[in-house]
């Protein structure tokens, strides 16, 4: 790989992961708030104020989303690989370690006293309903690191990982599209041109209703589920992606979708932020950025830890 190439490489994969970061922690404030709620608060872009915390969340405190996403990295990192159970170990002890918040469904898993290849799927088995986007919302650290293994390996790792905690398929093909188009966006492709050909590597029995989301007319005005769960979640990040025209734009239009705000902006932000790459992400959104990981001491990552983090994940 080339300076020039190895320096693109850099930049975007470092603005997939702190990209998600900072949509996490720039939407949990505004978290089932109503639809337009950052913009009435700061209706010019560039306020310092905008990582402005509050609903119990410090200004620049990111989220479950961001935590999980670092358990998976810290997983990948220390184990070398894919390793499910360390993974759903590590979940485990952060959902014992009292979180500010957690997905309903993921807590039901992750207590359910189920394996970490029965707990899932029992808690589907009984509820039937097991959408939802938390294991979109963390996706981000593991598409960095699979990107460089090719299309089917960062798909089936995104599936293998989103069916720790999400026993349907949905959530699995959901997390897959995630990874293939940050793969290629990281490969320097257009991820919105790329997505009629994304689309056919989704399971036939989910094709059609992520059709829907991604198609280029679609607006998160015609979801017919509220945004946590996962179709309209990564329906409206790309939405969000594709009618804007920066890394900020795109996450001012994810944070005023209202709802499930952080997560939206969480997916948003890995997108926008694997296309316009660390450079652009503003730093009065990244300077009080930082990651508690209950469950693991006292441990609290910053932009610093942050970046370390994705360059061995890059690496
Ligand atoms: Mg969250």
């Amino acid at each position: 790989m080339n300076g020039i190439q190895g320096k693109r490489w850099t930049e975007q994969t470092a603005g997939a992961v702190i990209g998600s970061a900072v949509g996490d922690a720039l939407g949990a404030p505004f978290e089932f708030g109503p639809a337009g709620a950052f913009s009435a608060r700061f209706p010019a872009s560039g306020a310092a104020e905008e990582m402005c915390g509050g609903g119990g969340w410090d200004p620049g405190e990111a989220t479950d989303d961001t935590q999980m996403a670092v358990l998976v990295a810290e997983s990948l990192l220390e184990r070398e690989g894919l390793d499910l159970p360390d993974i759903f170990r590590r979940f485990q002890r952060w959902a014992s370690g009292a979180p500010k918040d957690i997905g309903l469904q993921t807590e039901e898993v992750l207590t359910n006293g189920g394996s970490w290849e029965t707990a899932a799927a029992r808690h589907f088995q009984v509820s039937q309903r097991a959408a939802g986007n938390g294991s979109l919302m963390r996706a981000a650290t593991s598409a960095v690191y699979f990107a460089r293994d090719g299309q089917r390996a960062t798909m089936d790792a995104a599936r293998a990982i989103a069916a720790l905690t999400h026993g349907d398929p949905a959530a699995w093909e959901g997390t897959a599209l995630f990874h293939e188009l940050v793969r290629v966006t990281l490969e320097g492709g257009d991820p919105l041109a790329a997505l009629p050909e994304i689309l056919t590597l989704v399971h036939p029995d989910h094709r059609p209703r992520y059709a829907t989301v991604l198609a280029p007319d679609w607006h998160p005005d015609r979801a017919t589920e509220f945004n946590g769960a996962v179709w309209p979640c990564l329906g409206s990040a790309v939405w969000a992606l594709r009618t804007t025209a920066s890394f900020e734009e795109a996450l001012r239009a994810a944070v005023d979708l209202g709802g499930d705000t952080d997560t939206v902006a969480a997916v948003t932000g890995g997108l926008a932020g694997a296309y316009y790459g660390l450079d652009v992400i503003p730093t009065r959104w990244t300077t009080r950025l930082h990651v508690p990981l209950p469950g693991f001491g006292d441990r609290v990552l910053e932009l610093p830890q942050l970046l370390g983090l994705v360059h061995r994940l890059a690496a």
